[in-house]
């Protein structure tokens, strides 16, 4: 009897196992590690974040939002909207009808953050789910009334352990289960603002101290059993570019500090007119050539940058490598924030779990396409959005998609195959028709036979 209740159970166990692991809502963890520049991956060596990409994907770059700053950027991802259609236009703003500010320190007023709704937002909100952030811009504020269930409050200060602790606690243990949640670092960003890119020696450190931190991370949910079954993404906000005291342009050698308030400085200057608009616009024009100056209805269109209130009225964007100061030194060696199509500012993706491929490298994305690939993911309807889901289809393993070498591939085949088949046919045509064409000559000759006679 106890056989045979053993077999019965041994071949209704695998049965049980698979509905149960299929019932289970996808989880998605999010990774940031602020300002990883996407070509640091060829530069320096990263063994366990290459081992992560060997099993899974890597998109080499994500072309991501204007202004290439810290919140604008963190808020596309979750969002997959321009920053003009977010709302978080830099890091530090200025609301004219609320004269309200908004900076990195002071950031936790929903007035800001509510043009648009992030990801776990709405993820929230679903039946039987909850969200989990640590650190990710915007998470520890009520936007659209909403938290997720579990955040910690930013503080630079806490390190990298707790947070991971904290999330793989909420990821394994709560009720609703927790289906997507971030995790933000401060690094490389500070490095690479202190000591500039191309300081290797430095920057080599760092990077291996957050190669070490991927392999924490990793290590983490396979001892409590999540690696298996959860779907990780490491990506970043935006690169950074070397920048020199030699490379400064004095804002205060342009403008009347009288004639304008300044929102924002480097290395896009947000400037608020007090005298007439024009003659601020022309001041600026004749003032440097290592930056564009731009009234906002002339910001060029491919930066979607424009149809937003708290965008002011002058925007100056310094050359790459360019800082805007005032009348005062900067010890800035590396920034960020400039044109969005320079390969420097642009971040890398990578992704592994059960929803990707294995071993698959794919150019360009960009960062407004994450937003609708997470929503993919987890099955959650995408809120309206820039981005576009097609572009990232080689990346998921529950879809069909050609690349453009095998779609080459494909057709040069397809055409060897046409032109064999044709000069078979033509041999077979010869070689059928050959005797045919002997006789005909034989009877040319025989008609032939009688003239000559
Ligand atoms: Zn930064």
């Amino acid at each position: 009897m106890k056989v045979l209740v053993m077999l019965l159970l041994s071949a209704v166990a695998p049965g049980c196992r698979a509905n149960f692991s299929y019932s289970q809502p996808p989880k998605l963890l999010l990774v940031s590690f602020d300002g990883f520049r996407a070509d640091y991956l060829q530069d320096y060596e990263f063994p366990h974040l290459q081992s992560f990409i060997k099993d899974g994907v890597l998109v080499e770059h994500v072309k991501n939002v204007f202004i290439t700053k810290t919140f604008p950027n963190h808020y596309s991802i979750v969002t997959g909207l321009y920053e003009e259609s977010h709302g978080i236009v830099a890091n530090s703003m200025y609301d004219r009808v609320t004269k309200k500010h908004f900076s990195d320190a002071d950031d936790k007023d929903p007035f800001w953050w509510n043009e648009a709704v992030p990801i776990w937002v709405t993820n929230e909100l679903q039946e039987n789910r909850s969200s989990a952030a640590a650190m990710w811009p915007g998470t520890d504020i009520l936007i659209h009334n909403t938290t997720p269930s579990y955040f910690m409050n930013y503080n630079p200060s806490v390190s990298f352990e707790e947070r991971l602790n904290n999330i793989t606690t909420w990821l394994s243990y709560s009720n609703p289960p927790v289906t997507f949640a971030t995790l933000y670092w401060e690094e490389p960003d500070a490095s690479g603002h202190k000591y500039g890119p191309e300081d290797r020696d430095n920057m080599r450190r760092v990077l291996n101290e957050i190669d070490g931190l991927i392999g924490s991370l990793v290590q983490k949910l396979k001892l409590v059993g999540l690696w298996e079954n959860i779907n990780v993404i490491i990506t970043s906000d935006h690169g950074m570019s070397q920048c020199s005291e030699k490379r400064l342009i004095n804002l205060d050698h342009c403008l009347d500090p009288s004639s304008y308030s300044l929102i924002d400085l480097s290395p896009v200057a947000a400037i608020l007119p007090k005298i007439n608009k024009t003659e601020v616009y022309d001041r600026l024009k004749n003032c440097s050539p290592h930056m564009n100056v731009y009234l906002k209805e002339d910001i060029p269109n491919r930066f979607y940058y424009q149809h937003n209130d708290r965008i002011q009225p002058i925007i100056v964007v310094a050359d790459e490598g360019w800082r805007i100061v005032l009348n005062k030194s900067s010890s800035k060696l590396g920034d960020h924030g400039y044109d969005n199509s320079l390969p420097s500012m642009h971040p890398f993706l990578a992704a592994h779990g059960p929803a990707f491929h294995r071993g698959y490298k794919h150019g360009t994305i960009d960062m407004v396409d994450i937003y609708p690939m997470m929503c993919h993911i987890l099955g959650l309807p995408p809120r309206p959005h820039n981005g576009t889901f097609g572009r990232t289809k080689c990346l998921l393993a529950d879809q069909w998609c050609i690349n453009l070498p095998e779609a080459i591939g494909i057709v040069v085949g397809a055409l060897l195959v046409l032109t064999t088949l044709t000069c078979l046919i033509v041999v077979m045509q010869n070689r059928l028709s050959a005797p045919h064409s002997f006789s005909r000559l034989q009877l040319q000759e025989d008609d032939d036979d009688p003239l000559i006679g």
